[in-house]
């Protein structure tokens, strides 16, 4: 995803402005993998294949997330908080009524 469209995303939860990380870019210059933060509620959104992921929390999966972001996470120095790290693992059907 192109840099510049990345900076006009905000954080969908309170509308904050996200902090874009980096980890790679392809041969464009566009974003590859990486990951926005928010400092305001301390959600991390991952950079996949070059998407965003930034559905809210409940269609997020954080079990799945978690091993990519910690892969990030060992590529940069900043130290951030996983979401759902601290949360017991739900169910992923649960969401049915
Ligand atoms: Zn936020």
């Amino acid at each position: 995803m192109k840099i510049k469209m990345i900076d006009k995303l905000c954080c969908p939860m309170d509308k904050q402005n996200l902090k874009l990380t980096i980890v790679s870019k392809d041969i464009h210059g566009d974003v590859l993998e990486g990951f926005l933060y928010c400092n305001m509620c301390e959600r991390v959104f991952p950079i996949v294949s070059g998407i965003p992921i930034m559905s809210p929390d409940e269609y997020r999966d954080f079990e799945l997330e978690q091993p990519f972001l910690q892969r990030l996470a060992g590529n940069v120095s900043e130290n951030f908080r996983l979401i759902g790290s601290n949360e017991r693992a739900k169910p992923s059907l649960d969401c049915n009524p």
